[in-house]
C-alpha cells in the first residue's frame, strides 16, 4: 500500500476497531473476571448474557461508547473542528433518544445521564458535566486524535471534549490519554513511545492517571488476571483506561489478541475493549482485524465513511 492508503487505513481502523471492541465487549459488560472465565471466554460476536446492560442488543451491535464517538465525529466534521457548544447540543439530543429507547437506556452510565439531563434542562456545557471520574469521555475521544495533528491541539481539544459530560480532572485526563494515544499510533511511534507521550500529556491534567497508565505498561508481561485484579476493571477512568493500555501494550503487535484480552478483562469490558480497539486500529490499520469482525459490525459503512471523511478533511 502507498503511504496515504496506509494512513487512511489507520483512520478507519481506529474507529472501526473501537466499535469492534465495544460490540465484542458488551457481551461481558458488568461481569466479574471469575464469571467471565466460568461462562466462557468471548472470542467472537454474540448476544450479551441476560442481566447485562446490552442484553437487548444483537450480535455485532455496539453500545453507547461507539454511539457517542459517532456523535463527536459528526460534530467535528460539521464544524470543521471540535466545537464544545455544538457537541454538547448533539450529545444532549443523543442522550435523550438513548434514555427513551428500552434497548439502550440501561447502557448510558450515571455520569452521562446526569450531565445529559442538565444539558437538556438548559444548563450550559461549561456547567453540565458530572464530577464522577468515569470513563464516558475517554471511550469516545479517539476522533479528536484523528482530526488534530499537533499534540498540543489534540490535548487541549480532548480535554475540552470531556467537559460537557465529565468535568473531573481524572475524566479529562482519560480523554486526553485516549486521543493522544491514537495520534501517537497514527504517527507510527512504537508502544513505549506511545505510552511515554500519553502519560506525559495525561499527567498535565491528573498525574495519578498518568502514573497508572505507565504502571499498566510495566505490567504488560505479568499474568492478565493478576493485572486486572490489581488495576481494577470498573467504569472508573482510573481503571478502564489503564486496563485498555495494558491490553494494547501486552499485545501491541496483535490487535485480535489485544481486543480479546480486553473483552474478557471483567467489569466495564465494552469500554476497555473499545479503547483498546481504537489504539490497535490507529497503529495497525483496519486490515489487522479479522474480516468477520469488520463485516459483522453494525453500521460498518457509516463508521468507515465517517473516519474516511476526517482523513480527507485533514489531507
Ligand atoms: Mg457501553
Amino acid at each position: 500500500m502507498k503511504p496515504l492508503e496506509i494512513l487512511r487505513s489507520k483512520y478507519t481502523g481506529c474507529m472501526v476497531g473501537a466499535a469492534i471492541g465495544d460490540a465484542l465487549g458488551k457481551q461481558n459488560e458488568g461481569l466479574s473476571r471469575k464469571d467471565i472465565l466460568s461462562s466462557g471466554y468471548v472470542t467472537d460476536y454474540g448476544a450479551a448474557l441476560p442481566g447485562c446492560p446490552g442484553e437487548k442488543l444483537r450480535a455485532g451491535q455496539y453500545t453507547d461508547d461507539t454511539e457517542q464517538m459517532i456523535v463527536l465525529t459528526r460534530s467535528i466534521i460539521d464544524c470543521g473542528g471540535f466545537n464544545a457548544g455544538d457537541f454538547a447540543m448533539w450529545i444532549g439530543k443523543w442522550g435523550a433518544d438513548a434514555r427513551n429507547d428500552p434497548a439502550r437506556s440501561s447502557l448510558v452510565g450515571p455520569a452521562s445521564s446526569a450531565a445529559i439531563a442538565r444539558l437538556n434542562s438548559g444548563i450550559s456545557w461549561e456547567e453540565s458535566g458530572s464530577d464522577i471520574p468515569s470513563c464516558g469521555s475517554a471511550m469516545r475521544a479517539a476522533p479528536i486524535g484523528l482530526f488534530y495533528k499537533d499534540l498540543d491541539d489534540v490535548e487541549s481539544n480532548a480535554a475540552l471534549s470531556s467537559v460537557p459530560t465529565h468535568k473531573s480532572k481524572g475524566a479529562i485526563a482519560g480523554a486526553v490519554a485516549v486521543a493522544i494515544g491514537v495520534r501517537c499510533a497514527l504517527l507510527g511511534m512504537d508502544c513505549l513511545e506511545i505510552i511515554k507521550t500519553t502519560c506525559a500529556r495525561a499527567s498535565n491534567h491528573d498525574s495519578e492517571l498518568g502514573k497508572k497508565i505507565e504502571h499498566s505498561f510495566n505490567k504488560k508481561d505479568s499474568a492478565p488476571g493478576d493485572v486486572f485484579a490489581e488495576l481494577g476493571t470498573s467504569y472508573s477512568v482510573y481503571e478502564t483506561v489503564p486496563c485498555a493500555f495494558f491490553c494494547f501494550s501486552r499485545h501491541s503487535g496483535e490487535p485480535k489478541k489485544a481486543i480479546i484480552e480486553a473483552v474478557n478483562s471483567g467489569g466495564d469490558t465494552d469500554s476497555i475493549a473499545c479503547i483498546t480497539g481504537a489504539l490497535c486500529g490507529a497503529l495497525h490499520g483496519i486490515g489487522s482485524f479479522p474480516n468477520k469482525w469488520v463485516k459483522g459490525l453494525e453500521n460498518i459503512e457509516t463508521i468507515e465513511a465517517l473516519a474516511g471523511t476526517i482523513f480527507e478533511i485533514r489531507q
